[in-house]
């Protein structure tokens, strides 16, 4: 068997799977962007878009990765003057810290190893050596299967007065994400991860502070411009059409099961996957306190890299997960298992991974791996 688009279990770490309704909702001839039809189509978005993000803010949909809602961000927000924080502990860290030095001039980047937690005290130091206007961390670290315990960092934030601004690109409708509570003052979504839409939207929330802090920075991705618009049901440029006709429906989708519903969804089916890696013999790669609910991150048992596995599951069963990320490329596989992702995505993919594990003979307990997915269903 080879891969099969059709009809493949399909667990990489965003893009997601796609619901039917979603994929026909984008088979619709042209239409005008500027016509009342599709005025109606922003404006169902607009109005869903607090589903989403869980908080009422000042919300943009903008047409590009979910990278291009981080430039959106960091170039309109961070300072020209005093200092912005990064903080970073994978490679999206990493990668915010590129952009931010685009545009700010002076930064101050916090690390810790890849998988491992925030360093929570590293980065209250930071914030009381004064002037930091800006803080950017991201929420779940996708490369390294990671949830950052943003709790922890929120006071110190707040007390700064500092804008805290959240990659949540893998983390909305993924994991809780309580924008209020923690004081955030931006937060990017990524349309393909936790919305389980396609691929090529940025959804972008501000703060009231933060909307009224944008400076300019790009022209295309001017945040001010899109708020303007979204305001009127608009775009301010040719918007990607049939990605946002997606959108729509996703969101629609996801309003029936409700945030809350998409959360604990995703909590189960995490912790199902993280009892049937145990039971594989098999070891998670962050430190399994801040383990992610939306991504599993597993280190290749000793012998077996990714021709013997990863490639093996999408050889021989159709099944598709991802591997690791710059420095982990052939040590960690990753399964994504958030958006619409569901049990039998976890049932096929275990058992597929039991046979393989058996065929090398590194299989401790057949069927445990299954039995641990089946103890948790509902
Ligand atoms: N940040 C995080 C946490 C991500 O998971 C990703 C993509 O996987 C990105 C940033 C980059 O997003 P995109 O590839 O949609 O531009």
């Amino acid at each position: 068997m080879t891969f099969d688009p059709e009809t493949a279990t399909f667990l990489i770490a965003g893009p997601v799977r796609i619901h039917p309704r979603v994929l026909r909702a984008m088979a619709t001839p042209s239409l005008n962007h500027r016509g009342e039809f599709f005025h109606g189509v922003v404006q169902e978005i607009r109005e869903l878009l607090p589903v989403a993000f869980g908080a009422k803010g000042r919300q943009a949909v903008l047409s590009g990765s979910g990278t291009a809602g981080l430039e959106a961000v960091y170039a309109g927000l961070v300072p020209k003057d005093g200092t912005t924080v990064v903080v970073a502990n994978g490679n999206f860290g990493d990668r915010t810290d590129a952009i931010v030095r685009r545009y700010a001039s002076h930064v101050v980047t916090v690390r810790a190893p890849w998988g491992k937690g925030l360093p929570v005290e590293e980065v209250r130091a930071a914030l009381e050596a004064g002037d930091v206007r800006a803080v950017c961390v991201v929420h779940n670290e996708t490369s390294v299967g990671l949830a950052n315990d943003l709790a922890a960092i929120a006071p110190h934030v707040r007390h700064a007065g500092a804008l805290f601004l959240v990659d949540g690109i893998s983390a909305v409708a993924g994991i809780p994400l309580p924008i209020e509570a923690w004081g955030v003052d931006a937060v990017v979504a990524g349309s393909q991860k936790g919305l389980a839409a396609p691929a090529g939207l940025a959804l972008v929330h501000l703060s009231e502070r933060a909307a009224a802090a944008l400076h300019p920075g790009t022209y295309y991705l001017d945040l001010a411009a899109h708020l303007a618009s979204l305001e009127k049901n608009d775009t301010p440029w040719t918007p990607a059409v049939p990605l946002f006709l997606a959108l729509r429906e996703a969101l629609v989708l996801l309003r029936e099961e409700g945030l809350e519903g998409r959360l604990a969804r995703t909590r189960r089916l995490a912790e199902a996957a993280r009892a049937a890696v145990a039971a594989l013999g098999l070891e998670l790669f962050p430190d399994p306190r801040f383990a992610s609910d939306t991504v599993t991150a597993v280190r290749n048992p000793s012998g077996l890299g990714d021709p013997q596995l990863r490639k093996a599951l999408e050889r021989e069963y159709n099944v598709l997960v991802q591997g690791g990320q710059g420095s982990l490329v052939g040590q960690i596989f990753r399964l994504g298992h958030m958006g619409i992702a569901d049990w039998p995505d976890l049932l096929v993919t275990f058992a597929a991974l039991e046979r393989i594990l058996g065929k090398h003979g590194r299989l401790p307990r057949p069927g445990a791996a299954m039995t641990e997915v089946v103890a948790r269903m509902p």
